[in-house]
């Protein structure tokens, strides 16, 4: 028997590793203009490093690991689970932890040790200025902990601060590698769709930037809230672009949902990414996304 040509397509994608979830999405995957890429564990392998883990202020590196460790123990971020993990493999014993809290694209909160503790993006360090009991020292390690972000970012890491009781103790590096399909999957999605696909990232613009040199991508917005990821999105729709959007759900979920098509990487991806996303590379490799747009218009040239 012979299937009808769009549902062939459907399962030839299903053969490369992409789960397309309906007729309809093929379709849409057909007249995809413009591909948005998230930065961490799409663009990247999703397995980043903790590369420097800098005082500034009263605790040794360990105190700061063991306190920003506890914090992040129930993180399901990438960056969490690298500081999780740095710290077990340090041989540092995480702190006691309560009152966990994730802050979508900003970091995460928790009680630790009896003291309030926020790891998270250096753009905490603006609010931290403050007036009261402590200010003078408060400025003095504010100042210390945003003079270290600035040099690791300048280095190209993705940079989080650790802060306890309302004053930044430390500043952590992280390095996260390209996937390595991904510069030759940016080259296949310049080529199909005429444009070079744009990177979304919450994480700081040099070290957004790093990664895109390294990958050949061109265009950059970066230090984007979840919400400011779909903005960014609806705001080319508006401009007359398809564009299908790349993530692995963790804080581009809005931006999934903006898109003409959403995409979910399979194994970064979180459960609500997968279930909501219109398409799931469930193999986790980039390289199929350009097969599987391509394969959608060929499939409606045989259609129409
Ligand atoms: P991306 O766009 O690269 O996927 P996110 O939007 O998930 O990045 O996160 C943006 C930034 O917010 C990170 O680079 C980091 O600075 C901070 N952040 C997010 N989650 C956490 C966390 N669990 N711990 C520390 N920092 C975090
Ligand atoms: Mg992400």
């Amino acid at each position: 028997a012979t299937m009808p040509p769009m549902l062939a397509s459907m399962a030839t994608a299903g053969r490369h590793g992409v789960l397309v979830k309906s007729a309809v999405v093929l379709e849409r995957l057909a007249d995809v203009d413009l591909v948005a890429l998230d930065k961490t564990g799409t663009l990247t392998d999703g397995s980043p490093q903790l590369v420097d883990v800098e005082p500034t202020a009263d605790l040794d590196a360990d105190g700061v690991l063991a306190t920003a460790a506890a914090a992040e123990g129930s993180s399901e971020h990438p960056v969490g689970r690298a500081v999780v993990a740095a710290a077990a493999d340090r041989g540092v014993e995480p702190g006691a932890a309560s009152h966990f809290r994730a802050l979508p694209g900003a970091g995460v909160e928790a009680r630790v040790d009896g003291r309030a503790v926020h790891v998270g993006a250096p753009r905490v360090l603006e609010d931290l200025t403050g007036t009261g009991d402590g200010a003078a020292d408060r400025r003095g390690d504010v100042a210390a902990a945003r003079t270290a972000a600035r040099r690791l970012e300048e280095q190209g890491r993705t940079v989080v601060v650790v802060v306890a009781d309302g004053a930044p103790v430390g500043v952590l590096g992280l390095l996260d590698r390209p996937r390595p399909e991904a510069a030759a999957t940016v080259d296949d999605l310049a080529a199909l769709t005429g444009r070079g696909p744009l990177l979304l990232t919450g994480d700081n613009a040099a070290a957004a930037g790093a990664l895109a040199r390294a990958v050949g991508v061109d265009t950059v917005r970066a230090g984007l809230l979840p919400q400011d990821k779909a903005d960014a999105v609806a705001g080319l729709t508006a401009e007359g672009r398809r564009v299908a959007v790349v993530g692995d759900g963790i804080n581009d979920g809005p931006a999934l949902a903006a898109a003409h098509v959403g995409i979910a990487m399979g194994r970064t991806g979180s459960d609500l990414a997968l279930e909501t996303a219109d398409a799931v590379l469930v193999r986790d490799d980039l390289a199929q996304l350009p097969r599987v747009l391509a394969l959608a218009r060929r499939a409606r040239r045989v259609v129409r």
